[in-house]
């Protein structure tokens, strides 16, 4: 039996190094670079589209347990995270270059075979496993034939990418370093007085946006909401969203500013940053002229101007089950599956390779425990959702409640997480092949 899989984003880098590792004759079809997607810019496998994180690592924080799951099975994508890591507080955030680099290399080294080329139809052998891990971005023709393969409706919905600028146009003197009630200071944030701020917000729901075919809020996944609609939706709706100032004082005033553009590093050198939650589907010319309205970007390069995009998913609940399997030969994987995020795609990745080794192995697949999240948040998609799939991403909210009650949030979710990472290991003592 052979495996192939269709897409080298997070998803499918995973599921490609999971099976080699262990033996599998993998062939991985990657597109990029021969034919890119609207939102990618390089030939990397595991390329990041917007942000450079990957969340929190705290196990009170649901990214984080996820992530602590997802390394006792051995994840390459969290691996490369690490040795690519860049300071961002409690974040985990990389250097997006050396991240994609390590994957794409950890792949190729484990002896995948990584072939560039678009795939426009599925028809797979009686001797072959096909994982399709095309992601939100998948190509049109592909795109098509999973639609009439799957008698789906048209599922989409629109995700938005921030602005990355470098440094060196950042005016430092009015800007200054520091993160959100934590000592470090990673974070470059500039202050905005009142009037700073209204005039900004007038600029902004003033500009003109691109428009898009059926674009319509409704599709909109709250996390990715573009600035601008955040913004029409009222005068001080920014204030309590992306430019809250809270938890920042200005060491110049000794104040807390009345609003904060907040800007998380990029790169390793510390050379570019990207805007924290300025989505946007501004038309470019209008990012540069709006971006310039705070204070300390009025002589800001954007070297990545932020975009939005049409986001592809099939309707799970209905045409998969829960191993992500649409039929004996063909499994999806990443978020095209409706889950959302970095990381949660990486996991689908794993999770369908994990019962795919073992399937290649003779053995039956398994229901990760509903403790852990990979569990929870895999049921989710698969069997759980009452009424249209919604892109979910890991929350404790998806988790069984615990048996006895605590009501210190803090203290219940590390006892949900100490439940949860107890639950796994037994799991993989019994099931990993
Ligand atoms: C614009 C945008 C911004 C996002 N921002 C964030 C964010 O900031 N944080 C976050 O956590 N999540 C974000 N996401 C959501 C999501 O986590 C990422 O899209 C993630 O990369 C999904 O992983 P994946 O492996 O499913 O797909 P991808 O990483 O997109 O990988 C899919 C791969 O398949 C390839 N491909 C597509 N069609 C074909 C084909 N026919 N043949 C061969 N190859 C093909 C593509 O080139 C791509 O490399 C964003 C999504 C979008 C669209």
């Amino acid at each position: 039996m052979t495996v192939h899989i269709v897409g080298g984003g997070l998803a499918g880098s995973e599921a490609a190094h999971y099976l080699s590792s262990r033996g599998h004759e993998v062939f991985l079809y990657e597109m990029r670079p021969v034919k890119m997607t609207e939102v990618h810019r390089t030939g990397f496998l595991a390329e990041l589209v917007c942000s450079n994180s990957l969340k929190s690592e705290s196990l009170t924080n649901a990214e984080g347990l996820l992530k602590a799951e997802m390394k006792l099975i051995g994840s390459l994508i969290l691996t490369c995270a690490d040795l690519a890591r860049i300071p961002a507080g409690k974040a985990l955030a990389v250097d997006r270059g050396a991240f994609s680099e390590c994957v794409t290399k950890s792949v190729e080294d484990s002896g995948v075979k990584v072939i560039r080329k678009e795939i426009k139809e599925l028809s797979p052998k009686d001797d072959e496993i096909w994982i399709i891990a095309t992601g939100p971005a998948t190509s049109e023709g592909l795109a098509e034939n999973i639609r009439d393969m799957t008698g789906g409706e048209d599922f989409y919905f629109f995700d938005a990418v921030a602005p990355i600028v470098t440094k060196e146009s950042i005016d430092m003197g009015k800007a200054f370093f520091g993160s959100r009630y934590e000592e470090s200071g990673d974070y470059i944030n500039c202050p905005m007085t009142e009037e700073e701020y209204r005039k900004f917000w007038r600029e902004l729901v003033n500009a003109e946006t691109i428009p898009m075919e059926n674009f319509d809020k409704k599709h909109l996944f709250e996390r990715c909401m573009p600035i601008e609609e955040i913004a029409r939706s009222g005068e001080n709706a920014l204030l309590f969203g992306p430019l809250r100032p809270t938890g920042l004082i200005d060491p110049k005033t000794g104040e807390r500013p009345f609003a904060v553009v907040q800007l998380r590093r990029d790169n390793k050198e510390g050379t570019l940053y990207n805007i924290v939650g300025f989505q946007t589907r501004l038309r470019w010319r209008e990012q540069d002229r709006v971006l310039r309205k705070i204070p300390c970007l009025r002589n800001v390069e954007i070297v990545r101007y932020g975009v939005m995009h049409r986001n592809i998913y099939i309707n799970s609940p209905k045409v998969l089950d829960v191993f992500m399997r649409f039929n004996d030969r063909i499994f999806f994987a990443g978020q095209i599956t409706g889950v959302e995020g970095y990381v949660e795609s990486a996991m689908s990745g794993l999770y369908v390779a994990f019962n795919v080794d073992r399937i290649l192995r003779g053995k039956k697949p398994v229901r990760f425990p509903r403790e852990t999240m990979i569990g929870a948040l895999t049921h989710y998609i698969t069997e759980d959702v009452e009424g249209d799939l919604r892109p979910m991403y890991a929350n404790f909210g998806l988790l069984k409640p615990l048996e006895r009650k605590i009501k210190n949030k803090l203290e219940r979710r590390k006892a949900l997480s100490e439940r949860a990472l107890k639950a796994l290991s037994e799991f993989l003592e019994k099931f990993r092949s």
